[in-house]
């Protein structure tokens, strides 16, 4: 058991990679809420990983919302046992050219993004300090953390904020034993990217096997897609750290797609 009496929180638990990363933390030991905008999923996704109710609960939460931020994590703090780990994974993707993007779509996927890392940080570090017994904040970067692709101007712009929000929780949780990272994981087929391959099709003028093998998988290594096991065991590794040898950083985990 990797993470034996931790008690973690995952944003976008509902789905896709914060619904594997609640499932392999439980698997480890750990109690997590899973919070999602959509509530009713989150409270099925906790029911079906933990049947007792005892150590996987649902909570609805908007991370957009400062209110309902706030109030989902003293919820979770208080019916876990405190706060260990945070992983700021919730997260949408809207894709059009720059000239024609709208300007509401651009201020809604920075603030998912970008607003809601900040709130979910600041919430659980309020927690974390006053506990005394250090934290693991993890913030789901992406490839496009460190690259850029066509159509994706706001989602880039927000996944590289993230590395610079990290480095700032890192230098400032230090004192508190708060370690910080970012996962920057390749092209994983969740429902976010299921839907984007008809919509790339669609503003490329391509086929559907032609954005997937032409588009995104076409500068990994091998012409695979990452997985959820794959996201989810390195988000086991940054929680399960000891120590402040391993903060500020970002970890691609993309096939190679983007190597630094
Ligand atoms: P997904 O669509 O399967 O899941 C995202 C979840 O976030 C959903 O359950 C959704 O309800 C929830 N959500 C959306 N807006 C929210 C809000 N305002 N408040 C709370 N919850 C909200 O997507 P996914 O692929 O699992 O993506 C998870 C994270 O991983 C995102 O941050 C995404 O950018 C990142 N990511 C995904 C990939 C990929 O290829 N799938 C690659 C790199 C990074």
């Amino acid at each position: 058991m990797r993470l034996q009496d931790k008690t973690a929180v995952v944003t976008g638990a509902a789905s896709g990679l914060g619904l594997e990363i609640a499932r392999a933390y439980l698997r480890e030991g750990a109690k997590v809420a899973l919070a999602d905008l959509n509530g009713a999923a989150a409270d099925a996704a906790a029911k079906q990983l933990d049947p007792t109710g005892k150590r996987a609960i649902g909570i609805a939460m908007d991370v957009t919302s400062e209110e309902q931020v706030d109030a989902g994590i003293d919820r979770a703090a208080k019916e876990l046992g405190g706060i260990d780990i945070l992983v700021s994974n919730a997260g949408i993707q809207i894709v059009a050219p720059i000239e024609e993007f709208d300007y509401a779509k651009w201020k809604l996927l920075m603030a998912v993004h970008v607003d809601g890392a900040f709130l979910t940080t600041r919430a659980a570090l309020r927690h974390m300090y006053k506990q005394g017994r250090g934290g693991s904040i993890i913030l789901m970067g992406s490839a496009h953390s460190k690259t850029a692709s066509l159509l994706k101007s706001p989602y880039v712009t927000a996944k590289h904020a993230l590395i610079g929000f990290g480095k700032s929780i890192a230098k400032e949780g230090a004192k508190h034993g708060v370690r910080c990272n970012v996962i920057c994981p390749g092209f994983v087929r969740t429902p976010l990217v299921e839907k984007q391959i008809p919509e790339q099709a669609q503003a490329l003028g391509i086929t559907e096997d032609e954005v997937i093998k032409k588009v995104m998988l076409k500068d990994t290594v091998d012409g695979e897609f990452t997985t959820l096991e794959d996201v989810a065991e390195t988000a086991l590794f940054f929680a399960e750290f000891k120590t402040n040898a391993l903060t500020g950083q970002s970890l691609l985990v993309s096939h190679g797609w983007v190597m630094e």
